[in-house]
């Protein structure tokens, strides 16, 4: 008997508690025809950016992005021209692999190598999951539309000496700081 009065009252507790919620705002989406809209920095799936203007892409080569991958989801392959000056011939990204960390764009000093808020590519297909250079390739310009790392680098460039490129200064003559 009190196990019978104990299942009743579970029940009206719980039939009190869909009451109290079923006047209130639903929370809850009907995925995918309903999406919440994804923060502007959130980590998704990995994408390469090249200039806005020229169409170039940002990424130097150097490696650094690789290097820094905890899981080994990024392999690179590059050339090196005449002059010793890198170029990107590959670059493959696991994404079974990656686990969105984000370490890869913190490292790269191009901003090429970003995240974005998309996360909807699963597929049954695995092969389809390791991406080429072609397939990170996108039409926006990430986090930072603007941002060329060779306009800002304090490197002599086609668009100018050291010291001329945006927001930089002359650079420092290390020898007049000695004593
Ligand atoms: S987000 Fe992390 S795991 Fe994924 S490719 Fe970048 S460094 Fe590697
Ligand atoms: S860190 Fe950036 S510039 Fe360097 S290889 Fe990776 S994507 Fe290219």
């Amino acid at each position: 008997m009190k196990k019978l009065v104990d299942a009743i009252k579970n029940l009206l507790i719980g039939l009190g508690i869909t009451a109290k919620h079923f006047p209130r705002k639903h929370i809850t989406l009907q995925y995918p025809d309903e999406r919440w809209p994804m923060p502007e920095r959130s980590r998704g799936v990995v994408v390469l950016l090249s200039d806005k203007e020229t169409g170039e892409l940002n990424c130097t080569a150097c490696l650094l992005c690789m290097r820094s991958c905890p899981t080994a989801a990024i392999r690179i392959e590059f050339e090196k021209d005449e002059k010793g000056k890198r170029s990107l011939k590959q670059f493959h990204v696991d994404n079974t692999l990656c686990c969105y960390c984000g370490l890869c764009e913190e490292a790269c000093p191009t901003l090429a190598i970003q995240l974005t808020p998309d996360f909807e590519y699963c597929t049954g297909d695995i092969l389809k999951l390791v991406a080429e250079k072609e397939d990170l390739l996108v039409d926006h310009g990430g986090k930072n539309r603007q941002y060329n790392f060779y306009r800002y680098a304090g490197i002599t460039t086609a668009l100018g000496g050291k010291g001329t490129h945006v927001d930089e200064s002359q650079p420092v003559k290390i020898r007049s700081n000695l004593p």
